[in-house]
């Protein structure tokens, strides 16, 4: 693919986010909520935790079931412990990424390995095609040395998934065709990476501000980027930035949620809530 992008992407919606809490009480912003699932085909939810208040933490995720899609925590700050039914376990740390694949179902525990200190990062739900949502579940620990990365003029840019500038993320999907950069600017630098017109994507800043076209883009805000045209190019403030690139090739497809389950159909989702009932998702040990 030609890295230099001539038709940049415009802003087409700035997102705050809604503030929350999920699993025994740890407070979050979920950024890519329900409504944008459609719009974001094909991520289903973006949240973003950051705290140094152990209360806003602590209580963590305590066993609850998956089943349909993929999730993908990554840790700017801190330390998790993942266990599943599938019989994975892992220790996620600052900077690492944990790759989940639920598919047909796991039941897993993801709690915090530290009473103190910040705690900061995502996780995104990435939906799988309706061929691969009954796929045995898979799991994949990448610690944060083993992430990619690409240097440019004053750019890091971590590589979770996708590729840019001829290197190669941590993970690879058909179908979906994922890219996650991780981008740390300095003051006044840029970025540019080419993306399909027609993959959904948007972009997350989590310190400073980026530019992107006429749209100042601030701290804690996303950006939708319109489809169309042949990449994205931001620009960092003069305070530098750091921000998180996403996009995907969307799957057109019915998206039915409940909770913790995304299938295609609401018979589905009465199969997987029976399943859960039935123990059929395994057991944590
Ligand atoms: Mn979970």
């Amino acid at each position: 693919m030609n890295t230099t992008v001539t038709q940049p992407r415009a802003v087409e919606r700035l997102i705050a986010g809604q503030p929350t809490s999920d699993g025994a009480g740890v407070k979050l912003t979920r950024v890519l909520t329900q409504d944008l699932q459609r719009r974001l085909d094909p991520f289903l939810m973006l949240d973003a935790f950051g705290s140094d208040s152990a209360d806003d933490y602590i209580a963590g995720f305590p066993d609850h079931p998956h089943r349909g899609f993929e999730t993908v925590t990554y840790m700017l700050a801190g330390r998790m412990r993942h266990r599943d039914s599938a019989g994975h376990e892992g220790l996620l740390q600052s900077g690492g990424v944990q790759w989940m694949t639920a598919g047909r179902g796991v039941i897993h525990s993801e709690l915090p390995e530290q009473s103190e200190g910040r705690m900061e990062g995502f996780q995104l739900w990435l939906n799988l095609p309706a061929k691969d949502k009954m796929n045995a579940p898979w799991y994949r620990d990448i610690q944060s040395a083993d992430v990619p990365e690409w240097r440019g003029a004053g750019v890091l840019a971590r590589v979770i998934a996708g590729a840019t500038h001829g290197v190669q993320g941590a993970v690879q999907r058909d179908g979906t065709e994922p890219l996650y950069l991780d981008l740390h600017l300095d003051a006044g630098a840029s970025f540019e990476q080419p993306l399909p017109a027609a993959h959904n994507a948007f972009v997350h800043v989590y310190r400073g501000a980026v530019q992107i076209g006429e749209q100042a883009v601030p701290m804690q805000r996303m950006a939708i980027l319109r489809n169309g045209g042949d990449g994205v190019r931001l620009a960092a403030g003069s305070d530098g930035a750091r921000a998180i690139l996403i996009a995907g090739q969307p799957l057109e497809e019915p998206i039915v949620q409940y909770g913790p389950f995304v299938m295609n159909t609401q018979q589905e989702i009465r199969t997987a809530i029976e399943d859960v009932r039935a123990g059929r998702f395994g057991r944590l040990d």
